[in-house]
């Protein structure tokens, strides 16, 4: 480990809520920083006064609070280190490495437009690059970077290897606008280089940003962060992931009842790999993640893959901590709130709720049976199960467990025998049970709801169903 303390970051525009692939670019800096003892800051990229809203903001707070992604420190706003992005752009000029353009947008489109008829190249090569001050007009200026003629920039990228660029490619990019507000590449350097920034993890649609990113770390003279550009998320199409494909919003994953430990798990795994490991703990994707394991190419949203990973967060969660989840999610979703009778039963039947369900709705719709009270009402399914035939044949079933000891075994023995007696299966007699105590064609099995329910409620619904 080296002797620099690791800080990473997150740069969310707040122009939208958060995309799910922003919440990797999220997780895997939170995870590359947390797992070394390093520092996850949060930088909210509100430049653009227009587009960025504080609701966005706080949606982006939000979701990245349900997915447990704590971040150290205040966010920082941008916007709100102008003067500071200003000062450096001055500092540039003062040192020569950043000069005043008199050229008026007319200037430019007239070089742009005689560059398409020569075929030359378009990028703006302003006159006034190597102009001393003495010669300037009274006029007002932009301040643009003095770009690299000749030659060409190679930059190393932990996830994209050794990308050369031509810097004829490079234009003398304005860094201050005329009315003397700073550019957003030139606010990106100065905040990550005031950050601390030591690893900038972001995607690849930002990897030619960091070419013109380099130019103002050169001419400060500033350490560059360590780069990762992480290719985009694609959908089960091999086409980038967009609504077409389903949800897009972290929200809308919360919202779904996901888990935000699936969902980190399943996020994590979209892009990088450790061996062959699926699932896996935070503590051991902490201690695992790497920028090697960054893939080249990129990640298809699987679905199905992500469904699995929840189901096996569920089965794998303390019962207490899944019970705050479910609070929190019916909150989230303005959900009416549990009672304490019923979290004292969600509790007691947990054990058997959180097997196969992929989400919490999942779990919910299984713990009916503890969420709700008598009179049962089935629903449609479940009423197809309980017709007279077996409404006969359950009644038989109350004097058997008035005085059976109560346990699995027994109540199995009990059910059995009285199958057998009518000529029939103890399965066949699962979907009328299930209606009957559950009121729903899905269910925990008919003893686990008979030893979560206790004698007395499970014979009062036998009775409230078999008159
Ligand atoms: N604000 C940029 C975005 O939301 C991120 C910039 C960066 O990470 O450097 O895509």
């Amino acid at each position: 480990m080296s002797d620099t303390p690791i800080v990473t970051r997150f740069a969310p525009s707040p122009t939208g809520a958060l995309h799910i692939g922003s919440a990797r670019t999220a997780l895997f800096n939170w995870l590359y920083a947390r797992g070394r003892g390093g520092k996850f800051l949060l930088r909210i990229e509100d430049t653009d006064r227009a587009r960025s809203t504080p609701q966005n903001t706080q949606k982006i707070l939000d979701g990245l609070t349900w997915l447990g992604l704590d971040w150290d420190g205040d966010p920082i706003s941008q916007a709100d280190q102008a003067d500071r992005h200003v000062a450096v752009a001055h500092q540039m000029l003062a040192d020569g490495t950043a000069f005043k353009c008199f050229s008026t947008p007319e200037d430019i489109e007239a070089f742009r437009e005689k560059a398409r008829a020569e075929k030359t190249s378009t990028l703006f090569r302003s006159p006034w690059r190597d102009v001393p001050e003495t010669d300037h007009p009274d006029a007002p200026f932009t301040i643009r970077v003095k770009a690299p003629r000749d030659g060409s920039t190679t930059l190393h990228d932990e996830v994209q290897g050794d990308v050369t660029w031509a810097n004829a490619q490079l234009d003398d990019m304005i860094i201050l606008r005329s009315d003397g507000t700073p550019v957003y590449m030139l606010a990106v350097v100065v905040d990550d280089h005031d950050m601390g920034v030591t690893h900038v993890i972001r995607g690849d649609d930002h990897l030619a940003n960091a070419f013109r990113q380099n130019m103002i770390y050169e001419a400060m003279g500033w350490n560059k962060p360590v780069l990762a550009h992480v290719p985009l998320i694609f959908g089960p199409d091999g086409k980038k992931l967009s609504k077409r494909h389903g949800a897009t919003g972290a929200a809308e994953y919360q919202a779904m009842g996901y888990p935000a430990a699936g969902m980190r798990n399943y996020l994590a795994r979209l892009g990088w790999s450790h061996a062959d490991d699926e699932f896996f703990t935070d503590d051991q994707a902490k201690d695992w993640f790497d920028l090697a394991g960054i893939g080249k190419s990129p990640a298809r949203f699987d679905f199905k893959k992500l469904d699995n990973i929840c189901g096996q967060h569920i089965a794998a969660s303390d019962d207490a901590a899944l019970l705050q989840e479910i609070d929190a999610f019916l909150h989230a979703t303005d959900a009416t709130p549990l009672s304490a009778l019923q979290r004292d039963g969600l509790l007691a039947a947990m054990y058997c709720l959180k097997e196969r369900a992929k989400t919490l709705p999942d779990l919910i719709e299984k713990a009916h049976f503890i969420l709700t009270s008598r009179p049962i009402d089935p629903d449609e399914k479940a009423a197809k199960n309980l017709d007279d035939v077996h409404i006969g044949i359950l009644s038989e079933l109350t004097p058997q467990l008035q005085n059976a000891s109560w346990d699995r075994d027994t109540l199995e023995g009990a059910v059995s025998a009285v199958a057998t007696a009518n000529d029939t299966k103890l399965g066949k007699l699962a979907g009328p049970l299930r209606a009957v105590l559950a009121g729903r064609a899905v269910s925990p099995s008919v003893f686990d709801m008979m030893l979560v329910l206790g004698r007395d409620e499970t014979l009062l619904r036998l009775k409230d169903a078999t008159g």
